[in-house]
């Protein structure tokens, strides 16, 4: 069952939220190649615990770390090593912040040093790609529109659509119903009302669709090995309009990044 989310909680996802994208703008600040997943994380878990929130992911379904750490064909869910990153990585962290009763889950793919053009494209479409979902979350659609649009636009780039993992509804739970995947045919699923919250979250990856599992029962790989790419964000529904909770202007401040791609869906009162 979908819960539908007070205007006055909407506003605790959203405190939750952005501390999980200020936490990623922390982090943007210490991704550079030498660095590890594991020094990364306890920053993150220390941070996190510094503005009042706890670390959302850490011991759910016994996951062991505050973040998902998956570089290169590593789609999510990777689990922070002492590897070092190195000279053209890409790294995509998901992190998750429990606090006030609420979740935030969001995610970003950070290029190390100096990524190769088709790799930094496969990035630059699936965070449009993204968007491109999120415009789709407004009175009138159901939830396979998302996917129907990511679908298409990341296929049409020739890119492969993870079908095993998905986005979510968010609240009080990490994962709350309704499931929404990133494919499908549209006009399916529940009609979007106000007060949804959802974390849209296209897998995009840069050859084929299929994933493998690594035997920590945790880490999702691409089946050919090539580069995968996640962006999330969080967002709910108000007057009909999808509207952003979580933002990715802290990574753009440190990154030196200007970009209107968030404007559309902010609030404008
Ligand atoms: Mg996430
Ligand atoms: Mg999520």
């Amino acid at each position: 069952m979908i819960k539908i989310k007070s205007l006055e909680e909407i506003e605790l996802i959203r405190q939750s939220a952005l501390l999980v994208s200020k936490t990623l703008g922390m982090i943007a600040s210490e991704i550079k190649p030498g660095v590890s997943g594991i020094y990364l994380d306890k920053l993150a878990e220390e941070f996190i615990r510094d503005h009042g929130g706890t670390p959302g992911f850490k011991g759910m379904y016994d996951f062991p770390n505050t973040l998902c750490f998956s570089p290169n064909d590593q789609v999510v869910h990777g689990i922070p090593t002492e590897k070092p990153l190195r000279n053209g990585d890409i790294v995509s962290i998901d992190c998750g912040v429990l606090m006030n009763g609420f979740y935030g889950d969001h995610a970003y793919t950070f290029e190390v040093g100096e990524v190769d053009e088709a790799t930094k494209k496969l990035l630059q479409v699936t965070k449009e790609s993204l968007y491109i979902g999120i415009a789709q979350f407004k009175a009138g659609k159901r939830v396979s529109d998302i996917g129907h649009a990511i679908q298409q636009y990341t296929e049409g780039h020739g890119y492969g659509v993870v079908r095993e993992l998905v986005g979510h509804g968010l609240g009080r739970k990490l994962h709350e119903d309704p499931q929404v995947p990133n494919y499908g045919r549209p006009g399916r699923g529940k009609k979007f009302k106000d007060g949804m919250v959802l974390a849209i979250e296209p897998m995009i990856n840069m050859g084929t669709h299929r994933i493998n599992q690594l035997s920590d029962g945790w880490t999702v790989l691409t089946a050919d090995r090539k580069p995968s790419a996640h962006f999330e964000h969080d967002v709910a529904l108000i007057n009909g309009k999808p509207e952003l909770l979580s933002t990715f202007q802290y990574i753009y401040d440190v990154l030196g990044i200007k970009t209107d791609e968030e404007k559309p869906f902010r609030s404008t009162t």
